[in-house]
């Protein structure tokens, strides 16, 4: 059996016919960039995501690009991001000539915390950028209070969790701006890159924009020095077919979570009932590493929804069982296997390794499992029982 980390072709299938004629529509118009397109794109996907504003643009790394732009963040500003993220995160800190300063993340949800922030404010701090990790909120209450008392911009960078919910508040909305990628893998994927900035401050959306196109608002006048960071009219049309089916798509994601967790909690019942054949432990996270022959499956805050855009669970031995799952045609990816704070070109922020244990742990022993939301019971049966099977071979 095959089962690959992710497989676009089933969620394609029933939405050809209307791709292809949204494609066709942009073709007859001739009309590649901005205009009608975007705009409608852009009006349904606020409404969608209860944000009085949405800014397409070219990819979820321009959003937040735009974003810290548009706040006016560069040289000797500090920015806050977590140190375990994906690359954009901390990258456009250092693209727009700021320090970013990084932080550890919590050892339940990878995600950063408000008290992680409190611990990282300089006089010099003017935004922090919390991440939804994996598609699962920050708890978002705590980290603004923390930062209106300081007067640092929230940017939130909700790249992975489009339609995610904290205390039913949807991501992307409760800080100063939201940053979505449109990325093919992402849980609404365009079919190339696209990204998004929402936000529900007026005077911060017109700023976005005029980054959005070189500053300019009048062709050839440029106000500010901006960028090319529009959103092409041929991904808004797929994109406005494809978002209206983003909560069943979702919610497809939720059932297959909540299927492994059943299954491998069965699997490691019936071990624990087989005292000749002990195989899988399941342990609640911790900060350290994770034991051999030990899988921690990822936890859902109580407050929060959690849209899945990876399965990540820990594991023991990860890079062995990666190889085991490899070689029985299961598809795994290792989100992310270094720190922002050991990458090389981060070295001149002066950061060694041991500054951030539990991202430093998360990264040796994390894997994410194929979650999309076509996925089949017998694919599942057969991923949960390869790792434990693999478990199995660690015991003595
Ligand atoms: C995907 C992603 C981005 C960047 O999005 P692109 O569209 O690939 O540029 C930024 N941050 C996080 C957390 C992401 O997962």
């Amino acid at each position: 059996m095959q089962v690959p980390l992710l497989d676009l072709t089933a969620q394609y299938a029933p939405l050809r016919d209307e791709v292809l004629a949204a494609i066709t529509r942009v073709c007859d118009s001739q009309r590649f960039i901005l205009g009608a397109e975007v705009e409608a794109f852009e009006r349904e996907i606020a409404a969608q995501l209860g944000a009085a504003h949405a800014i397409g643009v070219s990819s979820g790394t321009d959003a937040i690009l735009a974003a810290l732009m548009a706040l006016g963040i560069g040289a000797g500003d500090e920015v806050v991001t977590p140190t375990y993220s994906f690359f954009a995160t901390a990258g456009c800190v250092a693209r727009v000539g700021a320090k970013p300063v990084l932080v550890d993340v919590d050892p339940v949800t990878f995600n950063m915390t408000a008290d992680g922030l409190a611990r990282a404010i300089t006089s010099r701090t003017k935004a922090v950028i919390p991440v939804h990790l994996y598609g699962q909120m920050v708890d978002m209450d705590p980290l603004i209070a923390v930062a209106r008392k300081h007067n640092v911009a929230v940017i939130e960078d909700a790249c992975q969790a489009i339609g995610a919910t904290d205390r039913g508040r949807q991501a992307g909305v409760l800080g100063d701006c939201g940053c979505f990628s449109f990325f093919p893998s992402k849980n609404l994927g365009a079919f190339g890159d696209g990204g998004l900035v929402t936000t529900n401050d007026a005077a911060l959306a017109a700023r976005i924009r005029l980054m959005r196109n070189h500053g300019s608002e009048t062709k050839y006048y440029h106000q500010a020095v901006g960028g090319n960071f529009r959103l092409d009219a041929l991904q808004a049309a797929v994109l406005r077919v494809k978002a209206p089916h983003l909560e069943g798509w979702t919610g497809a994601r939720r059932a297959n979570a909540a299927r492994y967790r059943r299954l491998f909690e069965a699997a490691a019942g019936a071990a624990a009932g087989a005292a000749a054949n002990p195989g899988v432990t399941l342990a609640p996270a911790s900060p350290g590493p994770t034991p051999r022959g030990t899988i921690v499956l990822p936890a859902e805050r109580p407050d929060a929804l959690h849209i899945f855009n990876q399965f990540v669970i820990r594991a023991g031995d990860r890079d062995g069982l990666r190889a085991h799952l490899t070689a029985r045609g299961i598809g795994t990816e290792i989100y992310y296997p270094v720190p922002f704070h050991l990458q090389d070109c981060f070295a001149d922020l002066g950061y060694k390794a041991g500054d951030f244990p539990v991202a430093e742990a998360a990264a040796a022993d994390s894997l994410a499992l194929p979650i999309y939301g076509e996925l089949t019971e017998a694919q599942q049966r057969y991923v949960v029982d390869s790792a434990v099977e693999y478990c199995q071979t660690l015991r003595p």
